[in-house]
């Protein structure tokens, strides 16, 4: 058996203490496990490169002291820890990355301990029984990882809407929800699937249940949070001595890249403090999708959801259709609370329902990407918009020709509130405000002339005006490519009241 021991201190703080080790592994290894232990860090993560460069461990959050093994083979069967990346282990120089998200005190302390040898490795991690590994072995920076997950395998079929929560998180980062039960929770709310997104961690093995899950990440700055929906490569989170996700040049890299390989990006509770997005020189372009809705049982977010939907509307005004989506962001199991006096954390409170002919994981994330989407925190929702006698879905431009557009918009409204609103907001302002029906079904005629830009959003609200559910806006006539704009210059519009500067 070989080791290696460090201990030592983070760097100071101004937001983020950082360190790096190197060891050298000898050959032959069958396994290697890490032990750490911090002491005064908030949130430390630590993350083992291999002599060649690919990511092998990776840990985020809470479980301090469990010991991570990264397997030479993966066998049937065998206990996987869901954050490390099965394979052969080179050797020579590996790195190990050390970081903490902290934000008061002197850097943390800690303490390393990096064991390899061969034959079966020894005491294995305490996670979920038997997870199926998503991946055989390390992938290259940039390279797709999730070489056993199937993209395209279909879990239902049929032209529906599927229901599925996009911002989830386990004990492989800082969550208190291990998979296993994750996905039961999910299941009994009715999911059809779910994006699993760890802080700045990719998960690597899930545990087989009905649910459909899908690999995601939530990127983790000390400036804001994304969640890449259908990841498919390593994020490469170093860059030198500092972690690349705290420069706004390299998250812009980042969100380019991952677009480009098909992923969503999504900003996360953009307005929520102190989680909020402040990057505020990110071009536009690189957002796909914002979370409207995060999290509803946090008192926070009640006003943080009310300014979200005003810089959604700005984007908007800006030209640039970007979808609104849900997410629970459980990190607690269903017993506990933040405080006492707070309801509990929900997984599918909200929920993100994405129109599709079938359930595959390429396709719910391509739904997401067309804006074929609306976010329900209960009431199941069957808008439609017809155009010439053609049925529309949400996303969609409803005059690609450039022709005049004559709109016929229903909604029905199931299961809603008992007493609610149905508001309709037309580029950026409220065109018709209408209790919500007993018989659950709502309209609006619409008139657009041809070359004017416009587009009609609607949301559910219940009695006293909080957010239930709402449907991606149908457009016509958008500016293509939208002019240049950042998101500060969104964001200070929407602080200032909406569409002042609206040409
Ligand atoms: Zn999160």
């Amino acid at each position: 058996m070989w080791s290696s021991r460090a201990e030592g201190r983070l760097g100071a703080k101004g937001g983020l203490g950082v360190g790096r080790l190197v060891f050298e592994l000898p050959p032959g290894m069958d396994w290697l496990r890490v032990r750490a232990h911090f002491a005064g860090a908030d949130l430390p993560n630590l993350y083992a490169v291999d002599s060649e460069g690919a990511t092998r461990l990776q840990w985020w959050g809470l479980r301090l002291g469990e010991p991570l093994i990264v397997p030479a083979r993966l066998d049937e069967g065998a206990s996987l820890w869901p954050g490390a990346v099965p394979g052969s282990l080179p050797a020579g120089g590996w790195h190990l990355l050390l970081a903490d998200v902290a934000r008061h005190g002197e850097g943390p302390r800690y303490r390393v301990e990096v064991t390899a040898g061969t034959g079966a490795p020894p005491d294995e991690p305490q996670t979920d029984a038997r997870p199926v590994a998503w991946l055989s072995g390390a992938a290259r920076p940039g390279e797709p990882a999730y070489d056993r997950y199937g993209w395209e395998h279909a879990a239902a079929a049929g032209a529906r809407w599927y229901r599925g929560d996009l911002h989830l998180h386990t004990l492989l980062s800082d969550s208190r929800l291990s998979a296993d039960l994750l996905s039961r929770l999910a299941l009994e709310r009715g999911l059809d699937f779910a994006v699993i997104t760890e802080h700045n961690t990719l998960t690597t093995a899930w545990v087989p249940t009905s649910l459909m899950v899908i690999p995601g990440v939530e990127l983790t700055s000390t400036r804001g949070h994304v969640n890449v929906l259908g990841v498919r490569s390593f994020p490469p989170l170093w860059y030198g001595e500092a972690p690349t996700l705290e420069s706004e040049a390299a998250i812009d890299r980042l969100l380019a890249a991952y677009a480009a390989e098909g992923a969503v990006c999504s900003v996360n509770h953009p307005l929520l403090k102190p989680w909020r997005w402040e990057w505020e020189g990110l071009s536009l372009a690189r957002v796909q999708a914002i979370e409207v809705l995060n999290d509803p049982s946090y008192p926070a977010n009640a006003a943080a959801t009310r300014g979200a939907l005003a810089l959604w509307d700005e984007m908007w005004r800006f030209g640039y259709r970007v979808w609104g989506v849900g997410g629970s962001d459980v990190h607690l199991l269903p017993e506990e609370r933040r405080a006492p006096d707070e309801p509990p954390q929900v997984v599918g409170d909200p929920t993100t329902c994405v129109w599709a002919e079938a359930l595959t994981p390429a396709g719910m994330v391509e739904g997401i990407r067309r804006g074929r989407v609306y976010v329900t925190r209960g009431p199941a929702l069957a808008p439609e918009a017809v155009v010439g006698g053609e049925r529309r879905l949400p996303g969609e431009d409803l005059a690609p020709d450039g022709g005049p557009v004559e709109l016929e918009y229903s909604l029905r409204v199931e299961e809603g509130p008992g007493e609610g609103w149905v508001r309709w907001v037309e580029n950026g302002e409220e065109v018709a405000l209408e209790p919500l029906s007993a018989r659950g079904r709502h309209s609006l005629r619409r008139r657009w002339p041809a070359g004017v830009y416009r587009w009609l959003r609607v949301e559910v609200l219940d009695g006293r005006g909080g957010l239930v559910a709402f449907v991606n806006p149908v457009y016509a006539h958008a500016p293509s490519p939208p002019p240049e704009r950042r998101w500060g210059e969104a964001a200070v519009r929407a602080r200032h009241g909406a569409g002042e500067e609206r040409a």
